[in-house]
């Protein structure tokens, strides 16, 4: 069943997803070359925790960390380990955070060095499909009309959508109905009602779409070992619009990006 937020519930959302979003800046400076995924899940847990919220992914359905770090060839649900990043790799960081009873969930992947110019485009061309999904997040519409867009969007490019995993509904629930698959038919699905909130997340493989589970029981791969993407925001049905909840601008602060992709998607000044 999808829950509506009242927009009072929808502002305390914005503030769980700028946590993340917040969270995903500090990362932003700190994920280098020699760096390993498990000193930046502590930095993440000290602080989500120094300001005052609580991580969203560590205990729930058994998980061990702050983030989900899935590098190169890695998809999603990566545990953070002691190998060091290296140059040329791609790493996607995923965060939760639950704050005012309220779930964020936000990821962003980061090109570390000198990454592979057609891993750069699966990069680009992912974070663009994001996009283009959350414009089809709007009154009248239906659930499968984002992720036809998204899976248009990639295959054009060769891509793989990866069909074992899937964006979702969010609220005072990590998972919320309804899930948010990446590809889909015109016009199929759950019509999308006001105050919703989702998650969008595209999870794009250069290669195959197909995927496995490693044997820690988490980390999920591509069949063919090719690399993966993956982005996601936190969006709200406002006016019958998509409202951007989450931002990725604190970690183009960092980066040194200027940007106007999320300006569409702002009913309200983005305040941080
Ligand atoms: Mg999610
Ligand atoms: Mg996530």
């Amino acid at each position: 069943m999808i829950i509506p937020k009242t927009s009072e519930e929808i502002e305390l959302m914005r503030q769980s997803a700028l946590m993340v979003s917040k969270t995903l800046g500090m990362i932003a400076s700190e994920i280098k070359e020699g760096v390993t995924t498990l000193e930046l899940d502590r930095k993440a847990e000290e602080f989500i925790r120094d300001n005052g919220a609580i991580p969203g992914f560590k205990g729930l359905y058994g998980c061990p960390s702050t983030l989900l770090t899935s590098v190169n060839e890695q998809v999603v649900h990566g545990l953070p380990t002691n190998r060091p990043i290296e140059d040329g790799d791609i790493v996607s960081v995923d965060c939760g955070v639950l704050m005012n009873e309220f779930y964020g969930d936000h990821a962003y992947t980061f090109e570390i060095g000198n990454v592979a110019p057609e891993t750069k485009k699966l990069l680009q061309v992912t974070k663009e499909s994001l996009y283009i999904g959350i414009r089809e997040f709007k009154a009248g519409n239906r659930v499968e009309d984002v992720g036809n867009a998204i899976q248009k969007y990639t295959e054009s490019f060769g891509y793989g959508v990866v069909r074992e995993l899937v964006g979702h509904g969010l609220g005072k629930k990590m998972h919320e109905a309804p899930e948010m698959p990446n590809y889909g038919k015109r016009g199929r699905g759950k019509m999308f009602v006001e105050g919703m909130v989702v998650a969008i997340e595209p999870m794009i493989n250069m290669g195959t779409k197909n995927i496995k589970t490693l044997k820690d029981g988490w980390t999920i791969v591509t069949r063919d070992n090719k690399p993966s993407a993956h982005f996601e925001h936190n969006v709200a049905l406002v006016n019958g619009k998509p409202e951007l909840l989450s931002t990725f601008q604190y970690i183009y602060n960092v980066l040194g990006i200027s940007s106007n992709e999320e300006d569409e998607f702002r009913q309200k000044p983005l305040v941080i």
